[in-house]
Order: C-alpha cells, then sequence, then structure tokens
C-alpha cells in the first residue's frame, strides 16, 4: 500500500503558495490508517517505550492508537490556558507565527522513556518544543514519529542526535 496515495495535497491553504498536506483522507480509510499506525508501532515496538506525547491536535489522532497498542500510556501537548492542573510551558516559532505549548507538570516521571508523536514534520519547531517539555520533566526522548516529512523546510536538521521515522516525505 502506498500511504501517499491518500493524502491529499491541497494547494494555497491555509495560504497562497502553501501545499497543505490533508491527512483526513487516510484517517477515513480504515485499512490506512492502521497501516501507518502499525509502522510506527513496529518502529516503536524494540524502544521499550514507556509513554507517547503528542502535540495537539493531530499528534493525539496519531499518538493514541500507538499508545493503545503498545500498553503505554499517552499525554497530551496542548496551547496554553487548556490543561486544568499545573503545568509547564515553552515558547515556540511557528511556520506561521508564535505560540506557547504546555503540558501537565505530573504527565512523564523522571527517567520514563516516551516516543513523540505527530502528523508532519516541517520546520521541526512544534516537536522541538515538545522534545523540550518532555526533557525539562526528565522524560528520555527515545523516538519521534511522523506521518509526512516536508523535506524542504529541513527540520530534521533540528532534531539532531534524536532518533526519527517519517512514512512519507515530500
Ligand atoms: P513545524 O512546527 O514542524 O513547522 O510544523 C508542524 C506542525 O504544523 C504540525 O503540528 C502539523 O500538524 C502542522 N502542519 C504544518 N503544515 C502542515 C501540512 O501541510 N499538513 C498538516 N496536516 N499539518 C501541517
Amino acid at each position: 500500500m502506498n500511504l501517499k496515495d491518500y493524502v491529499t495535497v491541497v494547494e494555497d491553504w491555509p495560504s497562497e503558495g502553501i501545499k497543505f498536506k490533508d491527512i483526513t483522507t487516510l484517517m477515513d480509510n480504515g485499512k490506512a490508517f492502521k497501516t501507518a499506525v502499525d509502522q510506527i508501532v513496529e518502529y516503536a515496538s524494540e524502544k521499550e517505550i514507556d509513554l507517547v506525547v503528542g502535540p495537539e491536535a493531530r499528534g493525539f489522532i496519531i499518538g493514541c492508537p500507538v499508545s493503545y497498542a503498545m500498553e503505554a500510556g499517552f499525554a497530551p501537548v496542548r496551547k496554553e490556558g487548556k490543561l486544568p492542573r499545573e503545568t509547564i510551558k515553552v515558547d515556540y516559532g511557528l511556520e506561521y507565527g508564535k505560540d506557547v505549548l504546555t503540558i501537565h507538570k505530573d504527565a512523564i516521571k523522571p527517567g520514563q522513556r516516551v516516543l513523540i508523536t505527530d502528523d508532519l514534520l516541517a520546520t521541526g519547531g512544534t516537536i522541538e518544543a515538545t522534545i523540550n517539555l518532555v526533557e525539562q520533566l526528565g522524560g528520555v526522548v527515545v523516538g519521534c514519529a511522523f506521518l509526512i516529512e516536508l523535506t524542504y523546510l529541513h527540520g530534521r536538521e533540528k532534531l539532531d542526535g534524536y532518533d526519527i521515522l517519517t512514512l512519507m516525505q515530500y
């Protein structure tokens, strides 16, 4: 199965010149979604993972089925003001602006082995910020898994030293 057949490239969205990779057409196909999740589970299965961490919102979509399959926990990374208890935060630069990401302070115990998931690696800013949060809490990032990598944005270079899996490259 070629997973790229299930990704819809939307021209000029959300702004002119952007070719947005829409993964909803992969998610709504049961076989394609399972194939993608299974590939990440296979990658993660040798890493003795305690916890999956994913940034909202599409990081949840990829991370939750992986955590379920691996009997690992899942901890959400969210925009500021969304988590109800004490959080730590990090500022980060987006492709289209600036933002803040947060995680519950007690979400990760020191030494826990963490897999980070998101749908897409672009500039790497989101994942760099997520790694920062995990490491502030003493978690060990043992891998980062994405459906898609936009290689022309060189996000991988920001993640030097981390183990990265991407299922599709554009
Ligand atoms: P980065 O921080 O690596 O520059 O951007 C990655 C984040 O932006 C991811 O959380 C991803 O969901 C979102 N993103 C950026 N471009 C696209 C795109 O073309 N398709 C999808 N599905 N998400 C995108």
